[in-house]
């Protein structure tokens, strides 16, 4: 933890130096002692210590200044630090100022010039004070901190980046600051005009506006940048089944290398619980799964470039070469493709304009405390849905399932069902279609056509989240593998038509399980066509695919 602060403010460049040698051989080791040689500069440093997140603990200040008086400047410091102690530093003729600032100026304690010695005249007092403020300090939050509005697509991509990225960051809504004391300070310290919202704060001081992923990804030290030219193994998508491909390729001596889009842990990743997931009987999050994959990978040496697109795939001879969207390749002998499925959008009049402003794909985390004690809405049928439902009960005062058809069995896990049926503010509404969704600058409601009554109705929401089926986005593959009808990669026999290998296949043996039809080119989790859409099938389809690809390299 950052040590608090302790400030001292004078003109004269002697005293200032006396009372800063006498602060810090007392207070050094516990306070960051720091002087200023005028009120304004002094409030400047205070702004800076604001935007970081520091505390100050005392504010010690001449009364004599040229400009800003003593007094005058512990008066403004406390739209930025209330709670610090301050104390006025007078000659004897001020006494009676001093006397009336500690009634009119809220000012703690005054104390006279010379203050030799020290032991006797200053550190008494300044101890009280100080075991004073330490009495009711809390540590303020020391991690990244994101200003913005609730209804921006910009901070919610931000704080959806950050969030399942892992990096843990305080999120502070602009709008809510004239309820919230503390973030009114903060915005008045760091100037939050509209046009520059929203804000990205950082530890050590720094600022960014409006960044976009890529820039956020480099200032929190996220590696995106390929360490070699050329890998064993390059595994595309992040998933449960790339992840996992990860962890037994590089555990097996591949040099390994991971090229995530977004954030390692995929749609697994944005799931509130899997409760199906072998040896974890009371569930886990998908965040807290990512987690705890990521980091193995990394104790077996896979490289992990996090945020990074790949764009494009070309066969050379014996090697495989991926493009990433940046522009920079990279080479290797085998590539996985494990790119998984994305969210089906909704596709009624106003879902596109208000994406990210009320109406969201999946990401039921980021949103969730936000929906305390209002109605939410959730289309869709299945366990994402289900366990989205379940989540937000926890926050919302009620939670509307909106089903296209007449249950949830034909497409919910059981012990889901179970969930949802014993808990009363879910609200599950059968034959129930969403027609269109309105609002100017965020959601504010939706019309729904109830398929038994025939009508369409309107109602207010402020939230519509959807899990609407999924989709693999393979058009980058175009021309290289051979896909379904619906761009899912064919694989193994899958690839065999009346028996015969795929056009162009050069090699007197069958495509493996998980190979497609460029050998040295594989595929396992959802984008493989006719996987089982699950976590333990993409890590166990991930895993076994590292078997065959040894299997290709020992023949080439
Ligand atoms: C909300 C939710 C809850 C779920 N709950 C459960 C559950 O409880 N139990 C269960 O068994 N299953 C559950 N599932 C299903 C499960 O998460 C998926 O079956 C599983 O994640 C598939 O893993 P995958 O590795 O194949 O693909 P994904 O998890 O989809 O990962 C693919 C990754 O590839 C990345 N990618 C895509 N294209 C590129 C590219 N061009 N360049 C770089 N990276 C790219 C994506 O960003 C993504 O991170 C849930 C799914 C969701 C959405």
């Amino acid at each position: 933890m950052a040590k608090p602060v302790i400030i001292t403010v004078d003109d004269d460049a002697e005293v200032l130096h006396a009372v800063e040698r006498d602060l810090r051989s007392r207070y050094g080791e516990r306070y960051r002692v720091l002087r200023a040689d005028s009120g304004a500069a002094a409030l400047e440093a205070l702004k800076a210590l604001k935007r970081r997140n520091d505390s100050v603990g005392l504010l010690l200040a001449d009364q004599r200044m040229p400009q800003m008086t003593g007094v005058e400047f512990l008066g403004q410091a406390m739209e930025f630090f209330p709670n610090a102690k301050r104390v006025l530093l007078t000659a004897y003729a001020d006494t009676d100022a001093a006397i009336r600032a500690i009634n009119d100026a809220r000012i703690h304690h005054y104390l006279l010039k010379p203050w030799d010695p020290p032991e006797e005249n200053l550190y008494p007092v300044l101890d009280d004070l100080l075991e004073d403020w330490m009495a009711s300090f809390r540590p303020p939050f020391e991690g990244v901190r994101v200003l913005g509005t609730r209804w921006s697509p910009h901070s919610y991509a931000i704080r959806d980046f950050l969030t399942r990225n892992q990096s843990p960051y305080q999120w502070i809504d602009v709008e809510m600051a004239e309820q919230n004391a503390e973030a009114r300070r903060l915005v008045k310290a760091v100037g939050a005009e509209a046009s520059s919202l929203p804000k990205v704060l950082f530890p050590d001081g720094s600022s960014l506006a409006d960044p976009s992923t890529a820039q956020l990804a480099e200032k929190l030290g996220l590696r995106v940048r390929p360490e070699m030219a050329f890998y064993d193994l390059v595994i595309v998508g992040g998933g449960p089944a790339g992840l996992a491909a990860a962890v037994y390729g590089a555990s097996e001596g591949l040099r390994t290398v991971l090229i995530e889009m977004e954030a390692p842990g995929g749609q697994a990743g944005m799931s509130s619980r899997i409760e199906n997931y072998l040896g974890f009987p009371s569930g886990l999050s998908g965040g807290d799964l990512a987690r705890r994959a990521v980091a193995q990978a990394r104790r077996f040496g896979v490289e992990i470039l996090a945020p990074q697109q790949v764009a494009a795939v070309r066969v050379e001879d014996h090697s495989r070469i991926v493009k990433l969207a940046e522009g920079t390749e990279v080479g290797c002998k085998v590539l996985l493709i494990a790119t998984g499925v994305s969210y089906r959008k909704l596709d009624v009049p106003g879902a596109e304009r208000l994406q990210g402003s009320g109406v969201y794909y999946g990401s039921a985390m980021t949103e969730a405390m936000a929906c305390k004690d209002e109605d939410v809405y959730i289309i869709g049928g299945a366990n994402s849905a289900g366990q989205a439902a379940m989540y937000f009960s926890r926050y919302a005062r009620r939670v509307v399932m909106l089903v296209r058809g007449g249950s949830l069995s034909a497409s919910m896990s059981q012990y889901l069902i179970d969930q949802i049926k014993n808990t009363p503010n879910i609200q599950v509404e059968t034959y129930a279609r969403v027609e269109e969704v309105f609002g100017d600058q965020h959601l504010e409601a939706l019309s729904i056509h109830c398929g038994d009554s025939g009508e369409t109705e309107r109602v207010p929401a402020n939230s519509l989240f959807v899990f609407i089926g999924a989709e693999p986005n393979t058009d980058w593959l175009a021309g290289v593998v051979a896909r379904d009808e619906r761009g899912f990669i064919l694989t193994g026999t899958d690839l065999l038509r009346d028996g015969k290998r795929p056009q162009g296949w050069p090699l007197a043996r069958d495509p493996y399980w998980t190979e497609t039809s460029v050998p040295g080119i594989f595929a396992a989790g959802d984008v493989r066509h006719g996987s089982v859409k699950r976590v333990a099938s993409g890590v166990g389809e991930g895993s076994i695919a590292v078997q065959f690809i040894h299997q290709y390299l020992s023949a080439v």
